[in-house]
């Protein structure tokens, strides 16, 4: 099935018709691929170019190709950079594209067309918005953050810090402490809605309106929330948000970023970069900078096209469903990958530091064992895909469009031979201390 090959019906894939979560007598390979071939979703994995021999559990940290992705980057590149050339700026509509693919995130991420940008990366996402957030509050000083925040986004937040001047400064606490840590010096709050490691999911919701309350702005990165569980960052009072094109979105490595400004923000945010594509009218060539009126004022310089299609077209793979449903299937999946691991006498071994509570978590099981790196590399040796994360943490990304059920109970089973026949030791040795996983 290709992309073209369905007709847009979000109600299709509706939430309420999925099959109910098994039993513990259900937990048969037969019983879940009945399960399967029951779901709605199920059909959506046919968008992905999945290989047969693996299993990938690994698409929060990089989606894998979808049939409408390479589809639209091909179409791209042939027809409107091949024959289109420079015309292409208007008959393609380039010029449009960030805005085009910024609308197709805004409605998984419940904010307006309007408030969502396709640019850049997220780490410089990241620098605009918090620049930008720190003049929106001159009396303020402080960024407060999490400590076990992404490092790219604390590094980035030290960064504008130092670069603001004295008396600036980025301030960590542990996730207990807040929203305590808020106070008459904090200008940003910035967090990680979702948690790389742990896949904790804060309360964005009351956490923006205790920032709100405090007199700060709230800054949140969506790399592990947007695709997988339903948002309405807008409706729950996000200030300014960042999010990453290429996990849960599929849109390729190094894909464009998103950034979100709420848009009561809109007329007096100003990006602290100021290139030619934040212009109000870039094409005049004009002398002096003058920014854009709306979300364009983060746009910085030529858009990259061809990133921007392979977003494009991954992102039309998530028209045929809804982030409610998505949520729903993610939710299924991981219940059943701790009934497996139950079953299975694994649930001590590996202690699974995933919230156990729906609202408490993204769409990743992330389990502790002190030899995770060796389980990690004997299991892909094995063909799952799970990813480790130090100093003991093996990671499984329960990505709703494409993973199926017997994925997750073959997952579990692969893992418990392993374990059974101690097979991680041998990645222990020396030799193999080589990291066969990406970082
Ligand atoms: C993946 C991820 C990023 C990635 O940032 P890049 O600029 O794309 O390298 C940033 N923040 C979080 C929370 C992430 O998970």
């Amino acid at each position: 099935m290709n992309d073209a090959q369905h007709t847009a019906d979000p109600g299709r894939y509706n939430a309420a018709v999925r099959p109910p979560i098994p039993t513990a007598e259900a937990l048969s390979r037969t019983a879940l691929q009945a399960l399967d071939s029951a779901d709605p979703l199920a059909e959506l994995r046919q968008a992905f170019r999945l290989p047969d021999d693996l299993i990938y559990l690994n698409g929060n940290s990089l989606g894998p190709l979808s049939h409408a992705a390479l589809a639209r980057l091909t179409q791209c590149a042939s027809d409107e950079w091949g024959d289109g050339l420079v015309g292409s700026w208007n008959h393609a509509d380039w010029v449009g594209l960030p805005r085009r693919v910024g609308a197709q995130i805004a409605r998984l991420i419940g904010a307006a067309a309007a408030e969502v940008i396709a640019a850049d990366s997220t780490s410089i996402n990241l620098f605009k918005l918090l620049w930008a957030a720190l003049q929106l509050r001159p009396q303020r000083r402080v960024i407060l953050t999490e400590s076990d925040n992404f490092p790219t986004d604390n590094y980035i937040a030290a960064g504008v810090a130092a670069l603001a001047g004295s008396g600036y400064q980025l301030r960590r606490v542990s996730r207990d402490q807040l929203p305590a840590a808020l106070g008459p010096e904090v200008a940003i709050l910035l967090l990680s809605h979702v948690n790389y490691r742990d896949g904790y999911r804060h309360d964005l919701r009351a956490l923006s309106a205790a920032a709100r309350d405090s007199g700060a702005l709230s800054v949140w990165d969506l790399a592990h929330s947007a695709g997988a569980i339903k948002l309405e960052i807008g409706a729950d009072g996000a200030d300014f948000a960042v999010g990453c094109g290429y996990k849960f979105l599929n849109g390729g490595p190094g894909a464009p970023a998103f950034a979100f400004a709420a848009e009561r923000w809109h007329a007096t945010l100003q990006s602290p970069l100021t290139g030619w594509f934040g212009h109000q009218r870039p094409f005049d060539f004009a002398a002096d900078f003058a920014p854009a009126a709306g979300i364009d004022k983060l746009q910085v310089g030529t858009p990259g096209i061809l990133g921007l299609s392979a977003l494009d077209g991954a992102l039309a793979v998530f028209s045929h469903t809804e982030p409610a449903a998505l949520q729903a299937k993610s939710e299924e999946l991981f219940e059943l990958c701790l009934r497996l691991l139950e079953q299975q006498n694994l649930g001590e071994e590996l202690v699974c530091i995933t919230p156990r509570e729906s609202a408490q978590r993204g769409s990743q099981i992330s389990l502790r064992h002190p030899a995770a790196r060796s389980l990690g590399q004997a299991l892909a040796a094995a063909g799952v895909i799970g990813d480790f994360r130090p100093p003991d943490v093996l990671r499984f990304g329960l990505t709703p469009l494409y993973t199926r059920r017997v994925d997750i109970f073959d997952a579990v089973h692969t893992l418990a031979t392993i374990m059974r026949e101690q097979r991680w030791q041998r990645w222990q040795q020396p030799a193999y201390q080589q990291d066969l996983l990406v970082p």
